[in-house]
């Protein structure tokens, strides 16, 4: 069997994880097994669609590196690729269903079935439209819309890849809309005729799709159709962990992440890893990795929940292991402005210091400002650190003039630094937490920095000896 597999999205907004995850998902399997992987639009709900969502879904595919063999912008032998371009092969397959007996034109009002839809209600049954099906003719010459399937009301039992053997009765089964009266093809219609056009080997879709597949195996019986390999993947859930992921818990569009630095890699993995491990303990994976360890069938069953605290340590677990050189030129564009008069050199060094720490290049001006701009006091840091507010003025100033005095015969050079910082410990006996954490937030301005020596030898003698004075002077 050759691999096929599509992404299939609706161009109704933003591109979400769920949907990255779906296109992921069928990415990853067509690529390990060298298969190819087709980007379908799926535009055939007019009054649903968002102006400039098309771009938008190609955009992100690409920038994550998600490569579709075929697709809107990309010819090949299955297109067109807009479900709003194959409005006559859906005409063709309806008036095919037409001939053999199973479409059949529906003739009722809105308000004839709101009284059917009340008379079922009223009998305590519930409202199928099978049970009201006119006895007419079909006629597709007087195009009378919306075109119906006629179904054959039967149970069934079909095999997910992902969701096990699952089963429906024949209550599940109903003349669902094939054609609208706009003339366009309904979801249900138009991907079950494209999947076969385009010769497709496995769906991988939500959730949302399950409830209506027995009524898409009817219609691939009716139509003579193999029915693709099935694979369902859950929902991502919110944080919580009990309801499907929204705007509202902070799940950004795919382009946000990339904009705040986030490396496509990392999301890859995350993304992949909602709802799927490869079987061991294993967090962390490459792309190709992935290709070569992901199967459909060790995705989960239940809702993958999305922590945003996972991403970040993904994240930063993906930056600590780049080259110096793709680490240089991945924060190219998260330097702040000050750090332009510096040179390259200069940049890598600070780089490599914050790179254990660093979460997303984002964060880039926030860690490093220290290193260089010119500092303003800032009073809430001593304050707001237990063990220093604990001392007084006078205590502080204290040890600061000594570690001045110090670090004005030190060389600057590392292994100076090192040992005058440990020296220190050892004269005015205090604890690194109570003397490194003054020397640090004097000299950075920060509460947090990457090691002390290795910042002070950045920042250099003169200005680690100026910033010293300046909160000497300040206390
Ligand atoms: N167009 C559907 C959606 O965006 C996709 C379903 C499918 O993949 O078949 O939800």
């Amino acid at each position: 069997m050759t691999v096929k597999t599509r992404f299939a999205p609706s161009p109704t907004g933003y591109m979400h994880v769920g949907g990255i995850r779906t296109a992921l998902f069928a990415w990853l399997v067509a690529r390990q097994n060298n298969g190819r992987f087709i980007l379908r639009i799926e535009d055939t709900d007019k009054n649903r669609q968002v102006e400039g969502s098309i771009e938008h879904i190609i955009q992100s595919l690409k920038v994550l590196g998600l490569s579709y063999d075929a697709g809107p912008d990309k010819p090949g032998p299955e297109g067109p690729f807009k479900q709003s371009e194959r409005l006559n092969i859906y005409h063709e397959w309806a008036k095919k269903l037409i001939s053999s007996g199973r479409a059949y034109a529906d003739p009722y009002s809105k308000e004839e079935l709101d009284a059917f839809r009340k008379q079922d209600n009223a009998n305590h049954h519930p409202f199928l439209y099978r049970n009201h099906r006119p006895e007419i003719t079909p006629n597709w010459e007087y195009q009378v819309l919306p075109l119906r399937f006629k179904a054959e009301p039967k149970a069934y039992s079909w095999h997910d890849v992902i969701m096990g053997d699952l089963s429906a009765g024949e209550e599940a089964i109903d003349d669902f809309i094939l054609i609208k009266s706009d003339g366009y093809p309904t979801y249900n219609f138009a991907h079950i005729i494209d999947d076969y056009e385009m010769q497709i080997s496995h769906i991988i879709r939500g959730q949302e799709f399950i409830a209506s597949t027995p009524n898409y195996l009817n219609l691939y019986e009716a139509l003579g159709f193999v029915p693709p390999i099935l694979a369902t993947p859950p929902p991502v859930l919110g944080p919580s962990g009990n309801k499907k992921l929204s705007k509202r818990d902070g799940a950004k569009d795919i382009l946000e992440y990339i904009n705040e630095g986030y490396l496509v890699p990392a999301l890859l993995n995350f993304i992949a890893s909602l709802g799927w491990n490869d079987g061991t303990t294993k967090e962390l994976f490459s792309v190709d990795e992935l290709i070569q360890s992901f199967s459909l069938e060790r995705v989960g069953k239940s809702g993958a929940r999305f922590d945003e605290r996972r991403l970040l340590w993904m994240n930063g677990a993906h930056i600590r292991n780049l080259t110096p050189d793709d680490l240089d030129a991945m924060a190219k564009p998260f330097w702040p402005p000050e750090a332009k008069d510096y040179d390259p050199a200069y940049l890598h060094k600070v780089l490599l210091l914050v790179q254990e720490r660093l979460k997303y290049f984002g964060e880039i001006p926030e860690l490093t400002r220290f290193f260089f701009s010119d500092l303003e006091l800032n009073p809430e840091l001593i304050s707001a650190n237990s063990k220093l507010s604990a001392l007084n003025k006078a205590q502080l100033k204290g040890l600061l003039e000594q570690a001045q005095a110090s670090l004005e015969q030190s060389d600057f050079s590392l292994a100076d630094l090192s040992f005058r910082l440990n020296s220190l410990l050892e004269t005015t006996a205090q604890p690194a937490g109570i003397l490194f954490s003054l020397i640090r937030i004097a000299t950075t301005q920060a509460p947090a920095s990457p090691p002390l020596a290795e910042s002070l030898e950045l920042i250099g003698k003169e200005r680690s000896l100026a910033r010293l004075k300046q909160q000497i002077d300040a206390l």
